[in-house]
């Protein structure tokens, strides 16, 4: 097996992350004192990341995104990582690959625009009444009319929609019937946040990723045409099922990314800090700290490239991406938790990025599948070939 990067590998790495220190980094201070990501410096970083070719890099070469394999891409999103969330990914977008599943007329309106940079797009799956369980779900699309060519009233409420207040349109997840055993079916539709009977209001204040926003999407009659269904009619758990396995792989990306930063200032901490009279590092209570930090770490990395690998393949399984998700977001904890604790009061201190990469590693074990999802899908794959 190589480890090692191609040369194309770490030219990307060495991309990116210059654009990061250079572009990023400054502005993180201000998001985090205002808790807002303003839209004129949102959209300054993007002209910078469009002209770096960074935006939408994520995309297939054929719709004008860079092409990577998955696990070129994964190294990409470790680098975005390092960086404050809002904008890391409000800045640098990646449009939902969910798109990829849309007819041409579909990739014209919404695809092409999101990788050009005209348009920007945000999922709604989650509501109130319906998380982990999808199929929960209240929101409901029903037809507008008869026969294959009528289009749908949607009515119902989302909530938790990551950055929908700056998005022009959502991908969005609503009940349309039902299967023979009783459980829902899901179809996805793609809505402009401009339709009639859609509104957007601001979320919930959340202690992770201050700036990047989250919104309730209300839909009181909702009318879009036939031609709003991406994909197929009654499949949308299926196609959002596709879209989760890369969702989940960069969320364990990023968490190297920063878990890659919290190390980094620790270990450099470690050796100049001294207290009676030696550098803390010295001590066994604080080196193997960082031998613990640095083992989960790569821990976790080898996993997720092992998983990105594995999707070039096209062997990955949802467990194997399951665990790389659950076994690097839970390693950020504990690598932000121990940085802190190496820092000392200082850690808490706002003049270093450690209290905000500790408070924003909180979200990871919650979104895009909780860790007991993770979990739940590795031992189902466990016990479902014993019949179990
Ligand atoms: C800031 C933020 C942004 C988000 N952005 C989006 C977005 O853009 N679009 C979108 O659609 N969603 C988004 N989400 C929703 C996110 O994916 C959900 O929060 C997540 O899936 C969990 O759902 P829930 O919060 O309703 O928790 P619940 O599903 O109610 O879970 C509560 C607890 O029960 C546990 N639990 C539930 N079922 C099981 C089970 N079967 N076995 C064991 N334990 C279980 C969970 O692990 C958890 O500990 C966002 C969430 C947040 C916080």
């Amino acid at each position: 097996m190589d480890f090692g990067l191609t040369d194309e590998q770490r030219s990307i790495v060495e991309v990116t992350r210059a654009f990061v220190e250079r572009e990023l980094y400054p502005h993180e201070e201000e998001v985090e004192r205002t808790g807002v990501l303003r839209p004129e410096l949102a959209a300054e970083i993007r002209t910078k990341a469009l002209t770096a070719g960074l935006y939408a890099a994520n995309m297939p070469e054929e719709v004008g995104g860079a092409g990577l394999d998955t696990v070129t891409w994964v190294l990409y999103e470790k680098e975005l990582g390092r960086a404050g969330y809002a904008l890391q990914y409000c800045g640098v977008p990646r449009p939902s690959n969910i798109l990829l599943a849309g007819t041409e007329e579909q990739r014209e309106r919404y695809l092409y625009p999101c990788v050009r940079g005209e348009r920007i797009d945000c999922l709604a799956m989650t509501e109130p009444g319906a998380g982990s369980d999808m199929r929960a779900m209240r929101t409901r699309a029903t037809r507008d009319g008869a026969g294959d060519d009528a289009g749908w009233v949607i009515r119902g409420t989302k909530h938790f929609i990551s950055h929908a207040d700056e998005a022009d349109f959502v991908i969005l997840v609503a009940v349309t019937g039902a299967d023979d055993a009783g459980r829902a079916e899901l179809t996805t539709f793609l809505v402009d946040l401009d339709t009639p009977g859609l509104s957007v209001h601001d979320g919930y204040r959340n202690v992770s990723h201050r700036g990047y926003t989250n919104s309730i999407l209300d839909l009181d009659d909702v009318r879009v045409g036939a031609d709003a269904v991406l994909g197929e009619v009654g499949k949308g758990f299926e196609l959002s099922g596709q879209w989760l396995g890369s969702t989940r792989l960069q969320v364990a990306a990023s968490c190297l990314g920063r878990a890659e930063r919290a190390l980094g200032l620790s270990v450099q901490h470690a050796a100049t800090r001294e207290q009676f009279g030696q550098p803390i590092g010295r001590f066994q209570g604080v080196g193997f700290k960082l031998a613990d930090m640095a083992t989960e770490l790569r821990a976790a990395e080898l996993m997720t490239l092992h998983a990105a690998w594995k999707h070039d393949q096209g062997t990955a399984t949802d467990a194997d991406i399951a665990m790389a998700k659950l076994k690097a977001t839970e390693m950020l904890a504990l690598v932000s938790d121990e940085a802190i604790q190496i820092h000392g009061g200082m850690g808490l201190m706002d003049e270093l990025p450690l209290e905000r990469i500790w408070r924003d590693a909180r979200i990871e074990r919650i979104w895009d599948g909780t860790s007991e999802i993770q979990r739940h899908i590795i031992s189902r794959s466990l016990l479902r070939p014993l019949g179990a």
